[in-house]
């Protein structure tokens, strides 16, 4: 049954049923009102039959009794008189007259009723007919129906003195029909107006319910544009605009789920992009940060990468925090933080992710609240088959402030997780990257750059130096003789004699100098923002470094010298080729001059018009434009 059905009939019990209790109720008691109301009119009537029986009785007597006393002669004129006013209708003397006696009533036939008056011998009998005239009058009097004794129905009156006539007294029955056609006409039309009215009532209570379960059934289906209408601000009203309140939040909420997976979508294909694309590691750890950002909704974020050598964590990206972390470029001084102190020195630390609420500790970003977790290198295994290593933590990602308030949950931690999952693969790749590209470009035998990044470093140290207008010199340098030296020392002899130059050249060298091996023995030192003054210096320096204490190998001592040319930009080439060209020409120079010396090279200009590039032999021999020997120059530069 549906629920219209239920209501329709709920209404109906409700109204029909006393509607029917009453109508049973008025037409019982309308029957019992006109059953009273029969007999008090029988009452009545008795009453007024006994009344008048009576009088016509007293009559009698009184008519008998007055022709009793009058003279014998007078007696019949009296009689006749009495008879003519109807005071009897028949008087007799000395005879009874027939009839039932009013005085003393005996059964017999009912024809007449008669009264007595005896004086003496005399008897005078009075008489009233009983017939239906006399009854008819009874009846007008008493308002009811009389007849002898016989009828069925009425009430019966038996004969006694003073009403000597057996009687039955009857009322017509006043039966309401009208009022009973009037009740059910009634009770059938509140029956029709009840339907109407129920199944009304049950419609306008059950559309918008009916309207609410197709809306749901819409919303269940993903249409949440779907809306119901408000008719009426009732109880179901209410509902309806709940309703529609709620599925517009729901909207909302999808809305910004879409627009926020689709963000992450995007962020997570940069992410892809970025860590199959390039090698720096900043831009890598920046895209992180940013996709842990849009995936937990955390208002900023830190990574940190470890310094083991100083202890300390450092700063390498940082985003939506303000003052000192506010680290958006590399090139920026990094914040440091001492391993194993306030939350994100113990994460590194310990390697235990931690979240919470509150103030950190000072010297580490203000937050309302944080989550976060170590960076740490894939465990690879050395071997297949091997178990994989504890992994080593690398650094710290860190989340401040969830937007909207709440704090970071397990959730959230699971997700940081992954993105440091992704930070310590690509922290480790990049490393193992700079270390494939250190070896690919370093000379194994003295740990120096090698030729190939010679021609990359040179060329983008004279770019800076073109783009800040400074200068820059460039050392070659050769050891002299050196065939012999493998010749009489042995080629072992002659390989340690190449390292330990190269250690004299590091040591000899600024923190920004960088030195080559070219080939061979031969070396190649850039200096930047260096004049010829300085690279003269630094020449003079490192020929005194070989030549003042020889090398010493396996109990042997093997004296060296060195000669070296030196060519500063752009005062001996307008580009790479052209001043390494003219350092060669100068130690060419250095060579002819007789070793153990160095020389600086010719003016551009010169070198031009004179001698091609590449050029190392012929008749170039320029003037050194320092003095050159194995003395220091008299101005010597405090390095
Ligand atoms: P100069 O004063 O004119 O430069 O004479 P030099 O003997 O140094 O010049 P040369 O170019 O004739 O000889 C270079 C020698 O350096 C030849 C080679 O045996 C030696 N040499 C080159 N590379 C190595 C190396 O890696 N190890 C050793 N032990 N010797 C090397
Ligand atoms: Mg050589
Ligand atoms: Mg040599």
């Amino acid at each position: 049954m549906t629920l219209r059905g239920r209501l329709t009939t709920a209404f109906l019990v409700v109204v029909l049923g006393p509607v029917l209790l009453g109508a049973i109720f008025v037409a019982v008691t309308v029957a019992a009102v006109n059953r009273d109301r029969s007999a008090e009119r029988l009452d009545h009537a008795t009453a007024t039959v006994r009344t008048g029986i009576a009088a016509t009785c007293r009559q009698l007597q009184a008519a008998a009794d007055a022709v009793a006393v009058v003279p014998a002669r007078d007696r019949s004129a009296v009689a006749d008189q009495l008879i003519a006013r109807g005071l009897a209708t028949k008087i007799q003397m000395d005879a009874p007259a027939g009839g039932q006696d009013c005085a003393h009533p005996a059964d017999g036939p009912v024809t007449a009723i008669a009264a007595r008056s005896v004086t003496g011998d005399l008897t005078v009998t009075a008489g009233q007919t009983v017939d239906q005239d006399f009854l008819e009058r009874l009846s007008a009097a008493a308002g009811a129906r009389v007849a002898l004794t016989g009828r069925d129905g009425g009430r019966v009156l038996t004969p006694e003195p003073g009403q000597p006539l057996p009687l039955t007294l009857t009322v017509p029955q006043n039966k309401p029909i009208f009022l009973y056609v009037v009740l059910l006409a009634v009770v059938l039309s509140v029956a029709v107006v009840a339907v109407l009215v129920a199944r009304g009532l049950a419609h306008s209570t059950t559309r918008p319910l009916g309207e609410l379960a197709w809306a749901a059934g819409r919303v269940a289906d993903g249409d949440l544009n779907t809306r119901v209408p408000i008719p009426h601000p009732d109880e179901l009203g209410r509902l309806a605009a709940s309703f529609n309140r709620m599925t517009r939040e729901l909207q909302a909420y999808v809305q910004a789920l879409t627009a926020s997976r689709d963000q992450l979508r995007g962020h997570l294909a940069i992410l892809g992009e970025t860590l199959s694309s390039t090698h720096d590691l900043h831009r890598i750890l920046q895209v992180i940060l940013r996709t842990a950002l849009a995936a937990t909704g955390a208002r900023a974020g830190l990574v940190l990468l470890i310094d083991r050598p100083a202890g300390q964590l450092v700063a390498q990206c940082g985003i939506g925090l303000a003052g000192r972390w506010d680290v958006p470029d590399s090139e920026l001084p990094q914040q440091r933080l001492p391993l194993g102190e306030g939350v994100l020195g113990g994460v590194a630390a310990t390697g235990e992710p931690r979240r919470g609420q509150g103030e950190l500790a000072s010297a580490e970003p203000p937050c309302l609240s944080y989550v976060a977790v170590p960076i740490c290198a894939p465990g690879i295994p050395e071997e297949p088959g091997d178990p994989a290593p504890f992994p080593e933590t690398l650094g710290v990602l860190a989340l401040y402030d969830r937007v909207g308030g709440d704090r970071f949950d397990d959730s959230d931690l699971s997700t940081l997780r992954t993105f440091a999952g992704q930070a310590g693969v690509a922290v480790h790749n990049v490393r193992l990257h700079e270390e494939a590209q250190r070896l690919s470009l370093t000379d194994p035998l003295t740990g120096l750059w090698n030729y190939r990044y010679l021609h990359e470093s040179l060329r983008r140290e004279v770019e800076r130096a073109s783009r800040f207008g400074r200068m820059l010199a460039v050392l070659v340098l050769d050891l002299d003789h050196f065939k012999d030296v493998n010749d009489t020392y042995g080629h072992a002899a002659g390989d340690a004699v190449l390292g330990e130059f190269a250690r004299r050249i590091r040591v000899g060298l600024r923190e920004v100098d960088v030195a080559f091996r070219q080939g061979g023995e031969e070396f190649v030192v850039l200096l930047p923002e260096t004049d010829a003054y300085g690279g003269a210096i630094v020449a003079e320096r490192l020929g005194a470094a070989v030549r003042d204490h020889p090398v010493s190998f396996d109990g042997l001592t093997v004296p060296i010298s060195v000669s070296i040319g030196v060519a500063v930009y752009p005062e001996h080439g307008e580009n790479s080729p052209q001043v390494l060209a003219a350092a060669d020409r100068a130690l060419y120079a250095a060579k002819n001059a007789g070793r153990d010396t160095y020389r600086l090279a010719e003016p551009a200009d010169v070198t031009k018009s004179g001698v091609s590039p590449g050029d190392h032999g012929g008749d170039c021999d320029p003037a050194p434009a320092v003095p050159s020997g194995p003395r220091p120059p008299q101005h010597r530069r405090g390095r």
